[in-house]
């Protein structure tokens, strides 16, 4: 069984890289676990970065995460890219197991294993995102500038997107299996009332196409069967996120979608010495920066808890 640590910090994103560096400046030798396949995060699978505040040519999603690695271990951040699998964070000395079975102790925990966007689950889905095929509005929506693209989902988020991508783009298509919509009444209502957004009812994607980039989507009608093509350079996949929060149900208080709760404006958790940061806890805003910030607060906030300790 090893020493205890400070702190331990499970999740390698822009929330867990920023939790490291502030630990690790504040001399508490972070122990990080960042993922076996996902180390450093979302950005990792996507391509130019554009909005994170510091990078005024924009820059790319790995370059970015792999700075923040950098910049966390030259402050002496310990990171291992591996997978923890069992935690038991109920006691004053928390532990995390991990792929090896080795077991972890630490006083403080800051938890930041993010969130996975759903997919549909097809072919050609993952080769084309960044090229293309995208789950995030507010990120790339800029790129798609008088183009012809589609959104798939009938939700809040879906038209909150669709919505906000009719600025930029030429039209708007939102895909949806069924014959009305589950988002709002108010969302509903300005989807409709905006000339650049049309519908596509009773709609699945049946296929995704384009080789090196997206150039259009079979979609197949859910009430006859009938397939037909859509070519549009743009596809934003608006089907829901789900926290990664499985390793700690029964243990940290979750919210009804999953989400680790938090006291804010705090990152605490319901057990003390537990932190929660970036998309694990966040529904709203999902972003790079976001993430950086409130990884921020989790280390704050867990320098100060052991500083009560000592
Ligand atoms: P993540 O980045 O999701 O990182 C979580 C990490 O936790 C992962 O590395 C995973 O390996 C690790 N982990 C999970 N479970 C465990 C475990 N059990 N043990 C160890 N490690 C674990 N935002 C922007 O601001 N600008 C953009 O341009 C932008 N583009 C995007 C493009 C794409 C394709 C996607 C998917 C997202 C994009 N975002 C963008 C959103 C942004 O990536 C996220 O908001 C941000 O990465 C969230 O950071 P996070 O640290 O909370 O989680």
């Amino acid at each position: 069984m090893s020493d205890v640590r400070n702190v331990i910090i499970i999740g390698s994103g822009p929330a867990g890289y920023t939790a490291a560096l502030y630990t690790a400046r504040a001399s508490l030798k972070p122990l990080v676990f960042e993922g076996a396949v996902t180390a450093g995060g979302a950005l990792m699978n996507t391509t130019e970065v554009e909005n994170f505040p510091g990078f005024r040519d924009g820059i790319m999603g790995p370059e970015l995460m792999d700075n923040m690695r950098g910049q966390a271990e030259r402050f002496g951040a310990e990171l291992v890219p591996d997978d923890i699998v069992e935690v038991d964070l109920t006691g004053d000395i928390k532990t995390v197991t991990d792929s090896e079975g080795v077991v972890h102790r630490a006083h403080a925990v800051i938890v930041t294993t993010g969130s996975q966007h759903r997919k549909l689950g097809l072919p050609r889905e993952d080769a084309l995102s960044g090229r293309g095929v995208s789950w995030c509005a507010t990120c790339d929506g800029f790129f798609f500038k008088e183009q012809d693209i589609a959104v798939v989902g009938g939700g809040d988020t879906a038209l909150e997107e669709a919505t906000f991508l009719s600025r930029f783009a030429k039209s708007v298509t939102v895909i949806h299996r069924r014959g009305e919509l589950r988002a709002s009444k108010a969302m509903q209502e300005r989807a409709f009332a905006d000339p650049k957004i049309s519908f596509a009812w009773d709609s699945a994607v049946e296929a995704i196409h384009g080789d090196p980039k997206l150039t259009g989507v079979t979609l197949r009608d859910t009430t006859t069967g009938e397939l037909r093509e859509l070519p549009i350079t743009g596809l934003f996949i608006a089907i829901g996120h789900d926290p990664r929060t499985e390793l700690f149900k029964g243990q940290l208080e979750l919210d009804a979608e999953g989400y680790l709760k938090v006291e804010a404006p705090t990152t605490r958790t319901n057990i003390a010495g537990v932190f929660g940061a970036g998309d694990v806890v966040d529904h709203t805003y999902r972003q790079a920066i976001t993430a950086a910030g409130t990884g921020c607060a989790a280390a704050l906030d867990a320098e100060r808890y052991l500083a009560h300790l000592a």
